[in-house]
């Protein structure tokens, strides 16, 4: 999916056009411990019509103090993450005009030289006909030098068909350009779809030896380069000769983290990266986990949650099992291994039979198995079930289901696979009632159980005539 970020000077109206782009709520927040930034960042799923796009709010990137943004104190990482965007969304006050504050953001933005397409809109236009102040507002707005004005309201909803009209050629070329460079990667491959395998995790967990032990005796292609998205660092190599692009999310936050900025930003980079993968495998710590009463930090709970909730297949790997070898440990040791698939399900419910491996990457012991995991957890993400089987199998499992009696009862009457990676399935529903949260999970857990896809994030949408 393209990204787009909102950027403009403080109390232009960046947030409330950002909430009313965003459809699902539960949008990210990026935490901002730096004591300058007021707010978080946040990224969410946009759609405007049916453009579908990542958005963010860089309302969080604002310094409070002098009531200037941090487009004033430019970081390196600010223009890293820049690069990483489809389009930005210039954003300025109609009612109060243009302000030395946005002439000062466009230098600043003109000076990154970015390349990045620019749409130049003029917020809490509401209203606009017969306003002569708004209009003279709007008119001047030319002098930015960032093109045609596009009048929106973030707080009625007015202009924003007229955003869409702006928005939708440039993130078509976006995407048409993520397309070509997935086949670029493609052909440097030989042809073959490579399996993208994300090592995530905290530090000190053991990535960098989990990757060096992945690649001990492989064929090493390419790298470790920074990937054609720009916000990876990849290795390429092969596998029993399948091609696999490791995803290094720890050697692109090193780096980032030479450069200036809220470590906010890195984090968020780092998540982008891990939204190129197809299999992200989050490494835990064994020694950290028996020596400590949790099992899963919350910062990696919430990493998994966020994997499985962007349709990535997710492995776990427990490293460093070296640790808690020989006869005076066992106790730990079976305590581990008992708490961790325990402490994963709980945290997500929603997808049964994330397959968990423990390791040694110092020892190099392991290695196979997580390879091994990593290509059954992509198979089993790109399944295609055909239509015919799905419906027969459905009808076997609505006659499984307990029924409710009463009249408003949805009845679900057909299904088919959209898509694959992640697989999403559409439910059609008879009548004009439609199904609950709890019945349409059993359907989803269903499908996983019963056509093989533990630990991946099936979806299922329902459709009513409503
Ligand atoms: P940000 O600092 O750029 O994120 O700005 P906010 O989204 O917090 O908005 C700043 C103020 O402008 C708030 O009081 C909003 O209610 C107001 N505002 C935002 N959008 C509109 C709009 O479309 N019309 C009007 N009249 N007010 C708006
Ligand atoms: P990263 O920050 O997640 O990339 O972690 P590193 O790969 O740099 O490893 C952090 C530390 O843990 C280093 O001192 C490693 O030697 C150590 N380490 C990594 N894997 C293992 C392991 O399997 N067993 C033990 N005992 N130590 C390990």
């Amino acid at each position: 999916m393209p990204s787009v970020i909102i950027l403009g000077r403080p109390n232009v109206g960046k947030s409330s056009l950002y909430n009313r782009l965003v459809h699902r709520k539960e949008a990210i927040v990026y935490d901002t411990p730096d004591s300058h930034v007021t707010r978080d960042i946040r990224e969410g799923s946009a759609k405007l019509s049916d453009l579908r796009f990542k958005v963010f709010d860089s309302a969080g990137l604002e310094t409070s103090e002098e009531g200037a943004t941090v487009l004033a104190r430019t970081t390196g990482l600010t223009a890293t993450f820049l690069r990483t965007c489809h389009a930005a969304l210039f954003l300025i006050d109609g009612r109060a005009g243009v302000s030395p504050l946005d002439k000062e953001a466009v230098m600043w933005f003109r000076k990154l030289n970015l390349n990045l397409p620019v749409v130049l809109v003029v917020n809490k236009a509401e209203k606009i006909t017969g306003d002569h102040q708004i209009m003279a507002n709007i008119a001047e707005s030319y002098s930015l030098g960032l093109g045609d004005p596009v009048p929106v309201s973030a707080e009625t909803g007015e202009g924003l068909a007229d955003l869409f009209q702006r928005l939708q050629p440039i993130l078509d070329a976006a995407k048409e350009k993520l397309v070509e460079e997935e086949e670029e990667e493609e052909k440097s491959l030989g042809g073959q779809k490579p399996l993208r395998l994300a090592i995530a995790g905290r530090t000190n967990v053991g990535k960098s030896t989990v990757i060096n032990s992945l690649l001990r005796k492989e064929r090493v292609l390419t790298g470790p380069e920074p990937g054609l998205t720009r916000d990876a660092i990849t290795i390429d190599f092969e596998f029993n000769k399948k091609p696999v692009r490791l995803v290094d999310t720890a050697g692109w936050i090193q780096r980032s983290q030479l450069e200036e900025g809220p470590m906010a930003l890195s984090a968020m980079l780092a998540r982008r990266s891990l939204m190129t993968a197809h299999v992200v495998a989050i490494v835990l710590d064994a020694q950290e986990i028996a020596h400590s009463k949790m099992t899963l930090r919350n910062s990696e709970a919430a990493l998994a949650r966020w994997v499985t909730d962007e349709g990535r297949a997710l492995i776990i790997v427990v490293n460093k099992m070296d640790v808690l070898k020989g006869q005076k440990n066992a106790d730990l040791r079976k305590k581990l291994m008992e708490a961790v698939p325990k402490e994963i399900q709980l945290t997500l419910p929603q997808v049964l039979g994330v397959p968990i491996i423990f390791v040694s990457a110092l020892k190099g012991r392991g290695r196979s198995t997580i390879m091994k995991l990593a290509f059954e957890a992509y198979d089993k993400w790109c399944t295609r079930v055909s239509t015919p089987r799905l419906n027969r199998w459905l009808h076997k499992v609505l006659a499984r289901h307990p029924k409710r009696k009463d009249e408003k009862r949805a009845k679900p009457r057909y299904i088919t696979q959209v898509k694959a990676r992640p697989p999403t399935f559409v439910l059609f529903v008879a009548g004009f009632y439609s199904l609950e949260d709890h019945e349409l999970r059993f359907i989803s857990n269903a499908i996983r159980e019963d056509f093989n896809m533990g630990g991946i994030p099936v979806r299922v949408i329902q459709r009513t005539k409503k």
